[in-house]
């Protein structure tokens, strides 16, 4: 161990306490709701005259699904949104009383009794759901709205073209207790704006709605909202693209930044030329190094594969994520960094560090990153009902 300049033991230089003891924690995420509003604007703006609605599912993106529903139902006039479980249905009821909530998982028969308490909107996928729902609307003696959900290529979920051949033939008995209020289908390659398979879904998706009774229909997600308005109908259904994404990375990004994650140096190491760092010692210095252990690591929701393939910034420059990322602690490598300091904060994601940036040292996708930060971190909210 080279000790040649003098090791630090000052306190870790910090904000002014926060009343709530937040200050203590080093690592901080912040979510800036007032972009997620302005970003659902964009999309609008894009995709006028069709309306657009939240995807709020995983916990809005790891964002938090409480105060981005809020945020967006209040200051950004959203009245429908989108989850994929039942229980996120069920969660985000009492937070928006008067709200559309579209439930992706659809109508399984044991399912329906929650779908009507909480006054859900199920997306049904098969046949069975919209047997199941029409006959749940029947023997209540209710009219019970429903999306279908057909499958124009995706093969994932939604009907395949046989069962939305026999719904064409007998809607009218099918249907008979249900108010269809959107008809939808899902892009499998809106990222990507030259792909065949958007047009390819597209005539498909009109071929469906021309077999079903008249109701307003949806396609889009957020690299839908991108193509074009031939794409957006009637009802776009964005996720991604609020919470920050680039919804086609070949591209410029059209949204706005909204989460940021920090987190502060606990210890500054130097190391010889020759020494390892971290688990399995999976980095050998090749020169006298200083290392600066952060207090983030995968539990925070940094992905292990960013080992000695990320970077962080420090002090307004790019510092070398270097060895493993280990559970609560990172090490990066701030050699020709002056300045840094115990307490120096680090940027791991946010102004300098594009999620795009990140999915791709990570070998994954901005989704997964957002998805993945953990609720360990400080939270702060900004801006927009914060
Ligand atoms: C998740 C999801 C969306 C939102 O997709 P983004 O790419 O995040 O905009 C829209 N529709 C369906 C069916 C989904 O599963």
């Amino acid at each position: 161990m080279n000790t040649t300049k003098p090791s630090r033991s000052a306190l870790p230089e910090r904000e002014s306490a926060d009343p709530n003891g937040a200050a203590l924690e080093p690592a901080r995420l912040v979510i800036r709701l007032d972009a997620i509003v302005e970003n659902f604007r964009k999309v609008c703006a894009l995709a006028s005259p069709a309306a657009a609605a939240a995807v709020v599912k995983a916990d809005a993106y790891g964002c938090g699904m409480k105060e981005v529903a809020t945020s967006l139902a209040s200051a950004g006039k959203c009245e429908s949104f989108f989850v994929a479980r039942h229980s996120e249905g069920m969660a985000l009821r009492p937070v928006l009383p008067q709200a559309r909530i579209y439930v992706l998982d659809g109508a399984p028969a044991d399912a329906v009794p929650a779908l009507i308490a909480y006054r859900l909107t199920p997306v049904l996928n098969s046949l069975a759901e919209v047997a199941a729902w029409n006959a749940a609307a029947a023997e209540g003696g209710l009219e019970l709205d429903a999306a279908i959900h057909v499958d124009t290529g995706m093969n994932r979920l939604g009907m395949p073209p046989a069962e939305l051949a026999l719904l064409s033939a007998e809607w009218r008995k099918r249907l008979s207790s249900l108010r269809v209020v959107l008809v939808m289908s899902h892009l499998a390659c809106a990222d990507d704006p030259k792909s065949a398979m958007n047009r390819i879904q597209l005539e498909r998706f009109r071929t469906a709605l021309a077999l079903l009774p008249p109701a307003p229909a949806s396609l889009s997600s957020s690299g839908g909202v991108l193509l074009g308005r031939e794409f957006a109908f009637d009802l776009v259904r964005p996720g991604l693209a609020l919470y920050g994404g680039n919804p086609q990375p070949d591209n410029p990004n059209p949204f706005g930044m909204v989460v940021r994650l920090t987190s502060r140096v606990l210890q500054l190491r130097f190391v010889d030329k020759g020494e390892s760092v971290g688990y399995a010692a999976s980095f050998r210095a090749l020169r006298p190094t200083t290392i600066a252990t952060l207090a983030l690591g995968y539990a925070d929701g940094l992905m292990r594969a960013l080992a000695n393939r990320g970077w962080v910034f420090v002090l307004g420059q790019r510092a070398p994520i270097v060895g493993r990322v280990s559970m609560d602690l990172m090490t990066v490598d701030v050699t020709d960094i002056d300045g840094v300091k115990v307490g120096t904060e680090a940027e791991l994601l946010g102004d300098l560090v594009s999620l795009e940036d990140l999915a791709q040292a990570a070998g994954t996708a901005s989704y997964e990153i957002l998805t993945s930060l953990s609720r360990r971190a400080e939270r702060q909210y900004l801006g927009a009902g914060a």
